[in-house]
């Protein structure tokens, strides 16, 4: 189970099957859910400890959780 621990409520699941992606081009993925808070709306993105190669930006969705995404990373349209 995942708190939120501001509100006290259990975060729910809104989105099985995204990626968290490091890297300028987004390879280096980790596949994760994205949860939210039912109160506040804060949302955490969960993943497993098993990276893989992905085709990055190539294959990237708007759920899609970019690290270091303040460096200029972004996911073209
Ligand atoms: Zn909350």
């Amino acid at each position: 189970m995942v708190v939120c621990a501001k509100c006290k409520k259990e975060m729910q699941c809104i989105k099985t099957g995204m990626t968290v992606r490091y890297r300028e081009e987004g390879e280096h993925a980790y596949a994760g859910d994205m949860l939210e808070c039912p109160v506040c709306k804060a949302t955490i993105a969960v993943t497993n400890s098993n990276s893989y190669f992905d085709e990055g930006a190539k294959r990237a969705t708007d759920w899609d959780v970019w690290m270091d995404a303040d460096k200029g990373f972004k996911v073209e349209a």
